[in-house]
């Protein structure tokens, strides 16, 4: 009897405890979501307050320099930085996701995963996205393409790098692009030219298709 009694004592003591296990982690669950949800909410409202100082103070506290730089961008905005040196070019662009796939967080599901892998084949088209003028014969040699979301301040974007060996790079008088053609939502590349001809900032906007870049003296 005694034994029985020690067996449904355990019992009821293991249905007890699965039952407040679950319970807390259903509570967790929940809290962990509203957080979620309340923090990224703040992070639109203070972006649409364009505060900037606000996004830096909340990121002190962390040293990941590629979240500062989720946080800093503008919707619209691409940065396009391109450096050359004796016959090579390097093209990096940085563009919010939202320019290119209409969404700044982690896919959550397969229409999600499908416009990031369509946006990162443009990316990696053998051709290209930003051309040089053809005298210049200019070739890919190197080309790599990112997606990066950052929960933390709720921005995501593409990463891209471009390579290019060129056969005469006197000869490079424009830059064409297709690039607002096909991601629409984008309005503005900053464009940061460093090169033997000197620093260059050039904003190119959506309604030119190509321009003006000497990278020799
Ligand atoms: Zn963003």
């Amino acid at each position: 009897m005694n034994k029985r009694l020690v067996y449904v004592v355990m019992l009821f003591a293991g249905i007890f405890c699965i039952s407040v296990c679950v319970s807390d982690v259903i509570v967790a669950g929940e809290k962990g979501h509203a957080h979620d949800h309340d923090h990224s909410k703040k992070k639109h409202g203070s972006l649409k307050h364009g505060s900037h100082n606000h996004g830096k103070k909340r990121h002190d506290g962390h040293t990941h320099t590629k979240k500062r730089q989720l946080d800093s961008h503008e919707h619209g905005v691409s940065v396009l930085k391109i450096a050359s040196e004796k016959n090579m070019i390097e093209m990096e662009l940085e563009s919010p996701a939202d320019d290119i796939v209409g969404f700044e967080h982690a896919p959550e599901n397969a229409q999600q995963r499908e416009k990031i892998s369509k946006a990162i084949a443009v990316f990696k088209d053998k051709a290209g996205l930003f051309f040089p003028n053809v005298e210049a014969q200019c070739k890919i040699t190197k080309n790599s393409a990112e997606f990066e979301a950052d929960a933390g301040s709720g921005h995501a974007s593409f990463h891209v790098k471009w390579h290019l060996s060129c056969a005469n790079l006197s000869k490079i008088q424009v830059l064409s692009t297709s690039f607002f053609k096909i991601f629409p939502k984008a309005k503005e590349i900053e464009v940061e030219v460093v090169s033997d001809a000197g620093q260059r900032d050039i904003e190119w906007d959506s309604d030119q298709n190509k321009i003006k870049l000497k990278l020799t003296k």
